[in-house]
């Protein structure tokens, strides 16, 4: 066998919907040498890590850690420790992330009733009461950012809704934790889960979760064991509190990372992270109107880190993203699900949030729509940046 080259990595510019580029000093935190998983020194990290992410959070919940596994292992967390077989779920879908949680919740015995919006509409907190109200489900699923379609759902007011019907609300953050408010105890959220690549600017690999105290009770009411013992809390628990008993080897050098991009959140400050991610969503979808593109998600609900657009007809989706990712080196996102071949994805996440990747993605996005002859103006797209820019 020939020996494979030494690893070597293309630059690219990550401006799909995950994994956003990490900051250097993330990347650097994560050379550092390796630790025991429970050295004195690395159980003061995970604390550490722990009061952080409740900060991020907007939370005072105790059991908030990151699970070591991405965010997909973050939403098996959350349903698996809740649902029992034969409890009564209700799953809001509008997208592809949405679907997911259907197939997830089933998988951990739950009746589930599906709640369908049209891909790139929110939800009407209201029409969601009235499902809460017949069904009278144990908990309630929702994806705030759903990345598939652009869509940021609104829920400032749902936690009272479930709070009426004794329903556990269970909140997907993962495209949304570091870019957009996500305020865990104001809002009544009872669950929640992330990721570490999206908003967070670090590696993928752990799915920080955060869980209120109505939901360690229903935890402890349980009456059968939680069906995976990996994500079992009651287990876990005991190495992410006070014990710090051996559950499973740590990641450590991820949790380096998540420590350090959360340090950098902070330094940053959560408003100030918010408002940049605002401003630079503003210029990109002002250069991204001018060279004729048209969002998917209704103007109302737009992610700021995420913009999908359509992709004008004629246009060959495959062709212009190889090209954008091989001649100017960016990565963006083709269409998941219903919305495969018709739609682009552009994240603007976390470290990636930044004028310099408006410029380069506005104007290389042009070269590329030129080149399958579509007609526009010189530096449209760069000019209308530069200009919401200035506003
Ligand atoms: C990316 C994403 C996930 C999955 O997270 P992974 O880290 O890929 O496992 C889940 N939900 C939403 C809304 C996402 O955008």
């Amino acid at each position: 066998m020939v020996l494979p080259g030494q690893l070597n990595p293309p630059n690219r510019l990550l401006l799909g919907p995950g994994p956003s580029d990490a900051h250097p000093r993330v990347l650097a935190a994560m050379v550092t040498p390796l630790l025991g998983h429970l050295d004195p020194y690395f159980l003061e990290l995970m604390q550490e890590t722990q009061q952080l992410l409740r900060d991020v959070y907007r939370t005072k919940n105790p059991l908030t850690f990151p699970v070591s596994a991405t965010g997909m292992a973050g939403m098996e967390t959350c349903l698996v420790n809740l649902i029992e077989p034969g409890d009564k779920v209700v799953v809001c879908a509008k997208g592809f992330f949405g679907t997911r949680m259907i197939d997830v919740a089933g998988r951990a015995g739950a009746q589930v009733t599906t709640l369908n919006q049209e891909w790139g509409k929110a939800f009407d907190l209201n029409v969601i009461r009235e499902t809460l109200q017949k069904v009278r489900p144990k908990a309630l699923g929702i994806v705030h950012a759903e990345t598939s379609t652009g869509v940021l759902q609104p829920l400032e007011g749902l936690g009272k809704i479930c709070q009426e019907f004794d329903t556990l609300l269970i909140v997907d953050a993962v495209t949304s934790l570091g870019c957009v408010p996500v305020l865990v105890d104001e809002w009544g959220i009872d669950a929640i889960y992330s990721c570490s690549q999206k908003g967070l600017g670090c590696p993928p690999g752990l799915s920080p979760i955060s869980f209120s105290a109505k939901a360690e009770a229903v935890m402890a009411q349980r009456k059968t064991k939680v069906q995976s013992w990996y994500l079992d809390l009651s287990i876990i628990r005991t190495y992410w509190g006070s014990d710090r008993a051996y559950h499973h080897t740590a990641p450590i050098s991820m949790v380096y990372a998540l420590r350090e991009g959360l340090r950098i959140v902070q330094e940053e400050g959560l408003e100030n992270r918010w408002t940049r991610h605002l401003r630079n969503h503003r210029a990109l979808k002002a250069g991204l109107l001018a060279l004729g593109l048209e969002y998917t998600a209704d103007p109302n609900h737009q992610l700021p880190q995420l913009n999908a657009v359509k992709i004008p007809n004629g246009v060959d989706d495959l062709a212009i993203r190889k090209r954008l990712l091989n001649e100017f080196g960016i990565e963006i996102g083709g269409g998941l699900g219903d919305f495969k071949g018709k739609v682009w994805r552009i994240g603007l996440m976390g470290y990636n949030s930044k004028p310099s990747a408006v410029f380069q993605v506005l104007a290389a996005l042009e070269q590329c729509l030129k080149g399958s002859g579509i007609n526009i103006p010189l530096g449209a797209g760069v000019a209308a940046a530069e200009a919401a820019y200035a506003q």
